[in-house]
């Protein structure tokens, strides 16, 4: 029964976003800020000018670092996923609400040549994307007092409440030790996986989470606590396959619009995921145990445990008992 603590931690220490990394993706947010600010003075200095706020994994402390890329040229690219908020702020008495698309039109226009790359319209944001591999996306809101609503393109306007999601994951990590590194694992998996496999569309980092939070099995040491909590989502989702928001908009079922492939997908992958963490469990050796994880789940990022068995208490106490007794005697002692 290995069990892999000290290669997990490895693992996600290996993963985390570091400081300088912060450093760098948060230089880069406030480069885009000002950019944008300056392009509605410019060109709409009579509209409401855009406010911002971070939001997403950054706000959260599970960003990783994603596993690198090669573009056509062989370059080195790190897709690193930033998420800014874009808001809109309604003056009391004023209705300075535009279209979506308006709004949609205008940040684009904003970033348009920012980079060496035409930004990506998506429903719910701008993508910028950076020659390097990050990207930031610029989702836009509209806030009238306590009301949040974000532009979505294709479902019109929406409640919306980025703040209240990472204030609420925030709150819940202070009494779930080992949440923040299984979230950041479970993102890792998902990194791994859907490289190996264009194909497959595993649940976003924003639902994993939410997912890892409400399915948390605390144990003392991370490799039981993340595959008992595995464990968990799996078996909850076979009951009812659902992930619930936990605030604005309240109980929406983020999992709804899935097609049955795509749900088929994930509790495959999940299973084959439980499956081997068992296996990693059962096995002895600890090199063993940490290759079958690397081969199918997180890749060579996770790191090798050392080529032993792991002993029991009684192999333990015998071990230590026999080489006191068979220690060879310098010769001529
Ligand atoms: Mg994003």
């Amino acid at each position: 029964m290995a069990t892999l603590n000290k290669e997990y931690i490895e693992f996600d220490k290996e993963i985390k976003l570091n400081e300088n990394k912060k450093l760098d993706l948060k230089r880069s947010r406030k480069n885009i800020r000002k950019n944008i600010q300056k392009w509605f003075k410019d060109n709409k200095p009579n509209e409401l000018q855009p406010k911002f706020h971070g939001q997403g994994s950054f706000e959260m402390n599970t960003g990783n670092n994603p596993i690198i890329e090669y573009d056509s040229d062989g370059n080195k690219i790190y897709k690193y996923d930033l998420d800014y908020g874009v808001y809109f702020i309604e003056n009391e008495g004023e209705d300075n609400k535009r279209n979506i698309d308006t709004w949609h039109d205008w940040v684009y226009q904003s970033v348009e040549n920012y980079t060496n790359q035409k930004p990506i319209r998506k429903n719910t944001c701008i993508r910028v994307v950076f020659s390097d591999g990050h990207h930031i996306d610029l989702p836009i809101y509209y806030k009238n007092g306590d009301v949040i609503e974000i532009a979505h393109r294709s479902k019109g306007w929406c409640l919306s409440d980025p703040k209240s999601f990472y204030e609420w994951f925030n709150e819940e990590k202070k009494n779930k030790n080992r949440l923040e590194s299984i979230v950041r694992c479970l993102k890792a998996w998902k990194n791994f996986r859907e490289l190996n496999n264009t194909n497959l569309k595993l649940p976003s980092g924003f639902e994993l989470t939410i997912l890892a939070t409400n399915n948390y099995v605390d144990k003392d040491n991370l490799d039981d606590s993340f595959r008992e909590t595995v464990r968990t989502v799996l078996s909850k989702l076979n009951e009812k396959f659902e992930c619930l928001r936990p605030t604005t908009p309240v109980n929406e079922n983020v999992f709804e619009t899935y097609s049955e492939t795509r749900k088929k997908d994930f509790l495959t992958t999940l299973e084959s995921l439980l499956k081997d963490c068992d296996k990693a469990k059962e096995e002895k050796n600890y090199k063993k145990a940490s290759e079958r994880l690397r081969s199918y789940q997180f890749g060579d990022r996770f790191p090798l445990g050392a080529d032993k068995d792991e002993e029991n208490q009684s192999n333990k106490l015998h071990s230590a008992l026999g080489s006191s007794l068979i220690t060879p005697k310098p010769y001529g002692y």
